[in-house]
């Protein structure tokens, strides 16, 4: 899941580290800046959770004054319901098996609650044990590769070393204005890649916000730089699952992007400004009933 291929780990090796240590990031759009312009938020008393400083799903950010305004319930569809589902077989299997404490696939799913999610479950079953069999099968091959080439290393340093990841790490983003405690999907310790998790088929240009802004919040709490950042996306073509890897540098322009929704949203809250409808919307966004009554 979070392993990179050999042709990934040429493009990070000959591409993307050159990149960042040629170019370089501004001292001022380091985490660890966040008392200071441009970091430091405007509002001291307003906060804004992670998903909706990144979130560009609805075209006038709306989504953002009804759930943290008008404090509205969302109402789930089936493509947000397999999107939990599947961040929680990546994050089970995962933590299990570095914990050495391999979970059962029918004993995890029986503890599922199903309360606001929607969807065909035997096809999420499906799906969720797809996924699950995959990044079981990733795990323990890496795992047998560094032990037979490192027969001389501890049980702990071989689970250290071969599954490098800390994962739904929780990490305060207070510092930087945002609520909540956060739940990282994954930070690669050795390579220093931040990770998002997304269950979808498309890519957008605004998915990399979510990965950048994790980075950002790391280096205000760590006070270590992370300069590469990765979006991981999960689909499924004709019934066969596909997973993609989007590796880039966390930049200057990301990371001032990621500033302008911070501020733009913190603004939104604390003004309470209704940001308006815009001429179209996706009709299976989760605040659709609330926006257009149909
Ligand atoms: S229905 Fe439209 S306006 Fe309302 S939150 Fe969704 S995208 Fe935004």
């Amino acid at each position: 899941m979070y392993f990179l291929s050999e042709l990934e780990h040429k493009l990070l090796l000959n591409k993307i580290l050159p990149q960042a240590r040629q170019v370089g990031v501004s001292p001022e759009l380091r985490g660890w800046n966040w008392h200071q312009p441009p970091l430091k938020p405007y509002y001291d008393d307003v906060k804004v959770p992670m998903y909706a400083v990144c979130s560009k799903y609805c075209p006038t950010s709306r989504d953002v004054f009804l759930n943290q305004v008008e404090k509205a319930k969302p109402i789930l569809n089936e493509k947000v319901t397999l999107g939990k589902i599947l961040h929680g077989v990546v994050s089970d299997v995962l933590l299990g098996f570095i914990d050495r404490s391999e979970i059962d696939f029918e004993e995890w799913w029986s503890k599922i609650r199903w309360e606001g999610m929607y969807g065909d479950r035997d096809l999420l079953k499906k799906r969720a044990k797809q996924l699950w069999d995959y990044v079981l099968i990733v795990c323990k091959t890496h795992y047998i590769t560094h032990s037979a080439i490192q027969p001389y290393s501890s049980e702990r340093d071989l689970y250290a070393s071969s599954i490098p990841f800390l994962i739904e790490h929780k990490i305060s983003g207070e510092l930087l204005g945002l609520s909540g405690l956060l739940s990282i999907d994954c930070y690669d310790y050795l390579k220093c890649i931040m990770f998002d998790l997304k269950v979808d088929d498309k890519q957008e240009d605004w998915h990399r916000l979510f990965p950048v802004g994790y980075a950002i919040v790391f280096e205000s709490v760590h006070e270590v730089p992370v300069d590469v950042c990765c979006v991981i996306y999960v689909s499924f073509i004709r019934d066969k699952l596909v997973i993609k890897k989007d590796l880039f540098f966390a930049n200057n322009e990301l990371r001032s992007w990621w500033l302008e929704e911070r501020d733009k949203k913190l603004q939104i809250i604390a003004l309470r400004k209704d940001p308006g409808i815009p001429n179209q919307c996706p009709e299976d966004c989760i605040y659709y009933k609330f926006c257009r009554g149909e």
